[in-house]
């Protein structure tokens, strides 16, 4: 329990009938204390007031831990609770006992968690939030040029979260709520209020949304934008998706075939590669769409002088073809191959951010929703971010 002098245990209670533990901790009489306001060393007891926390288990047994707590009285604040080693102020827990609480928070629903431990689910969202805000105000983010955002659905429908990353740290460093350009803004704010500047943001690697560009443009001026590659896929598959969908009103052949058109090839199983063979024999609309979607992939695995010649003689093969929804997607990108381009110069590409909605994801079907944003902010930060370091052992 890291007690130090003149805290002591002084008797202990074992009852195999409830299964409980009781540790008792006292001080001896004429004990002197610290100021919990100032500091000041050696204040004498001014009265006290018994307080229990619960421990971490004693093997199955539930463990707890009673004080008398002094109040001191300080020549400079006057009379002050003293601020015990094992608890923070106000919590009914032991410091050992909450960080417990925020390793199980990490890997399982805090229902589970309190399941577990047979405590109100509240009592556990209370400690996870109270680190988790006290981590995010605490960072220092005086050194993050690069940053990527994303969203990332709160709840079933239209209803979303921002994710802001520092993609030096690959960690989630601030959460928004909604998407529009205006959580760009917030984040500019938060970013300096913790040391950053928006002036030393050299790089923001975005989806092509024009919120998220938006935000950037106007909040950070130094920044140059990359689309991230997943999201340029994202869409060819859209377009390809849209081609097909037409098609299929009028070819049986591609109904319920969507996935052999939308995967790569390399994990298709063999019966789909046959088929696909198949349907590539023939002159299909989204045979064509597909080779196209394909095509924009290569793009990605160019060296930076020959990606823009190759996306020009891309976009010129696309714009004779046709297909509205693919020459809908060169325009589209075309528009915005500066910034695509960019990724392939400098690399950065939103996959920390995918892995980490993944995550995020997965977390949120486990615990089926989360009650409030801010319990789904407080899990996204706990699981993506890094704002324990200050956190209890
Ligand atoms: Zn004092």
């Amino acid at each position: 329990m890291g007690l130090q002098a003149p805290w002591m245990v002084t008797r202990s209670a074992f009852s195999v009938e409830d299964g409980r533990l009781d540790l008792y901790v006292d001080f001896p009489p004429g004990s002197r204390f610290v100021c919990a306001e100032c500091g000041r060393e050696g204040c004498p007891v001014h009265d006290t007031t018994d307080e229990t926390w619960r421990h971490l288990d004693f093997f199955q047994h539930r463990t707890f831990v009673h004080a008398r707590v002094p109040r001191s009285i300080c020549p400079q604040c006057g009379v002050r609770k003293v601020a015990v080693p094992w608890a923070r102020a106000g919590s009914g827990f032991t410091l050992l006992f909450e960080a417990y609480v925020l390793a199980l928070a990490k890997v399982m629903p805090i229902a589970n968690a309190a399941q577990r431990l047979g405590e109100h689910d509240t009592r556990l969202w209370r400690i996870v939030e109270h680190y988790v805000s006290q981590g995010v105000e605490n960072q220092d983010l005086s050194e993050a040029p690069q940053i990527a955002a994303d969203e990332t659905s709160a709840r079933r429908g239209h209803d979303y979260i921002s994710l802001f990353v520092d993609m030096a740290k690959r960690k989630v460093v601030y959460v928004a709520e909604g998407k529009d350009a205006g959580t760009v803004k917030e984040f500019a704010d938060f970013l300096e209020a913790h040391g950053g500047s928006r002036e030393a943001v050299t790089d923001a690697s975005i989806d092509m949304g024009a919120a998220f560009e938006a935000g950037i443009k106007e909040n950070f001026p130094n920044a140059e934008i990359t689309f991230d590659k997943f999201h340029v896929i994202k869409l060819a598959n859209e377009a390809v998706d849209e081609v097909r969908r037409e098609e299929a009103k009028n070819d049986f052949q591609i109904k319920g075939r969507r996935y052999i058109f939308l995967k790569n090839v390399d994990h298709l199983t063999l019966e789909e590669k046959e088929a696909l063979s198949r349907l590539e024999a023939q002159n299909l609309d989204t045979i064509q769409a597909m080779q196209i979607r394909m095509n924009l992939q290569q793009l990605f695995t160019m060296s930076p002088k020959s990606a823009r010649r190759f996306l020009d003689r891309w976009n010129a093969w696309v714009e004779v073809s046709d297909l509205g929804p693919m020459k809908k997607l060169a325009k589209t990108v075309m528009a915005k191959a500066d910034g695509i381009l960019r990724a392939i110069a400098t690399g950065l590409s939103n996959g920390v951010l995918e892995a980490i909605n993944g995550n995020v994801q997965a977390a949120k079907r486990k615990a089926k929703g989360y009650r409030t944003k801010r319990n789904l902010k407080a899990i996204v930060y706990l699981i993506a971010g890094d704002v324990l370091a200050n956190s209890p052992t």
